[in-house]
């Protein structure tokens, strides 16, 4: 049955093509196991708030757990032993904020919301972004644990720089959310590739790349490593292959094959993972590698979801 959605921006095919499902709404997804996430999400839109609530929400239980290494505090650093976040976030009006090379504030995810709900910008980079957030009250601490900086010393005995294609079954929490009202948010937030260089950004913020959402189709969020996916601009790709009529699942197949036939691709040595959610309710997931999986809260149950991949031994 339809919800009757007030959204002007819906055209009528977009429109004739949403049928949602009140029972099963709302649902959450996100990349790898974080059911604490998912959970803190989910009961948000119970509690009748809205889908970029329940994402802000979702995306700060794993900022502020330090024992996840790829994700706000507690992040790997890059190699000069600095912790850089990466977020961004997207509401259902096709807003969106992201904050990229921000060191010293744990919630990226809830500073970007505030790029994206008080400042006339997008993105805010380094030190601005920093500064920007003390002034909005948040506060500076120190993001590098005694566990990260000890991954990193032992890291400098060889200071190799090989991709690590799973972090510990996970990397970038990438989340996405349709509430009652059948609103799409979503969101993404990391510390990026262990032991990059200083500077380097990945697709996380990258709103198209790391994310997207438009809320009369659905959303995408990706993991793994960020510069194959922004050299695809992948969660755009996903939301476009599911406005031409593809299910979720298929449009991140699609995608992570965009990747893999590209010339010269060298795949093999990479992960690349991709979860996606439409209008209905409908969710998919898919990766290069072996590994991947998403964690899905709807109906009351909150459960972890073994990706299929491209490379199957
Ligand atoms: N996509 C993130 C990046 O490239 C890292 C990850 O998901 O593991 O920064």
């Amino acid at each position: 049955m339809g919800l009757g959605i007030a959204n002007d921006a819906l055209s009528n095919v977009d429109k004739q093509k949403i049928n949602l499902n009140e029972d099963t709404l709302p649902v959450v997804i996100a990349t790898w196991d974080v059911k604490n996430a998912t959970k803190k999400a989910w009961k948000t839109m119970q509690n009748h708030e809205s889908s970029l609530d329940a994402i802000e929400k979702g995306c700060m239980v794993e900022e502020a757990n330090e024992k996840g290494q790829s994700v706000g505090k507690g992040g790997l650093p890059d190699r000069d032993g600095n912790v850089t976040l990466d977020a961004c976030i997207m509401n259902s009006k096709g807003d969106c904020g992201s904050v990229v090379f921000l060191k010293n504030i744990k919630h990226a995810i809830s500073l970007a919301r505030k790029v994206m709900e008080d400042t006339p910008h997008v993105m805010l980079s380094g030190i601005g972004a920093e500064e920007f957030g003390y002034s909005m009250g948040f506060v500076k601490e120190d993001l590098l644990t005694e566990a990260s900086k000890k991954a990193w010393n032992k890291w400098k005995k060889t200071s190799k720089y090989d991709p690590i294609i799973n972090i510990e079954n996970h990397d970038t929490i990438g989340m996405l959310a349709i509430d009652s009202s059948g609103n799409i948010s979503g969101g993404c937030t990391t510390s990026g590739l262990a032991y990059k260089m200083h500077g380097r950004v990945g697709d996380s913020p990258i709103i198209g790349s790391g994310l997207y959402v438009d809320n009369g189709i659905g959303g995408a969020v990706a993991t793994g490593l960020g510069e194959e996916v922004v050299k695809t601009v992948g969660s755009f790709l996903i939301v476009e292959l599911m406005r031409q009529g593809h299910s979720p699942q298929k449009a991140c197949e699609i995608a992570i094959k965009r990747i893999v036939y590209k010339p010269n691709s060298n795949y093999k040595n990479f992960q690349v993972g991709y979860i996606a959610l439409n209008k209905n309710g409908d969710v998919g997931c898919y990766s290069i590698q072996k590994g991947f999986s998403m964690t899905k809260y709807q109906s009351n149950k909150n459960v972890n979801i073994k990706s299929d991949s491209y490379i199957i031994s």
